[in-house]
């Protein structure tokens, strides 16, 4: 993180957030890192931290939220949201920020519908490897790997 300038923060940042559905609980977050320690995408991408996003978020860092990148990252997969034990439910509130990103104009339109796509995608690839790697008699690895590409020219 740059360093914060304090006339640069958007002080109701926090509070168009939280009047969101799905984002009410938000403030509430102390900062125990819970969600980080559990995200499977922090797991491999050490530059993705829900709990800095949510910090951020509160400082007022607007124009850096929504313009990130890292808001696509998260998949959605709700392990923050079940373990959060401040009722946080992050899932929705990144939901949230990705909406008011595309609504306010930092990102495409079809921003969502994109990563949608592709985490579908991602998937089927996931259950495609497993049955090739499961059943290696069959595998036929080449021929996953054309998919993927020819695929991905669909999805985005
Ligand atoms: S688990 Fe909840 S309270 Fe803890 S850092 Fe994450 S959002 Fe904040
Ligand atoms: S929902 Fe997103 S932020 Fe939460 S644990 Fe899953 S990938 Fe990480």
């Amino acid at each position: 993180m740059d360093k914060i300038i304090l006339k640069e923060m958007d002080a109701n940042f926090k509070n168009e957030i939280a009047a969101q559905p799905g984002a009410e609980h938000f403030k509430r977050c102390f900062t125990c890192g819970t969600c980080t320690a559990a995200c499977p995408v922090a797991e491999v991408n050490e530059d993705y931290d829900p709990r800095k996003i949510i910090r951020m978020a509160l400082l007022g860092m607007k124009e850096e939220v929504l313009s990130s990148d890292i808001l696509w990252m998260c998949s959605r997969c709700y392990t923050c949201y079940a373990l959060c034990p401040q009722g946080v439910k992050f899932t929705d509130v990144i939901e949230v920020l990705r909406e008011m990103a595309i609504r306010q104009g930092y990102v495409p339109k079809d921003r969502i519908q994109k990563i949608r796509k592709l985490d579908k995608f991602v998937q089927k690839l996931r259950c495609d490897l497993i049955t090739n790697k499961l059943h290696p008699e069959n595998d036929d690895s080449d021929a996953v790997c054309k998919t993927v590409k020819d695929e991905l020219s669909q999805v985005w």
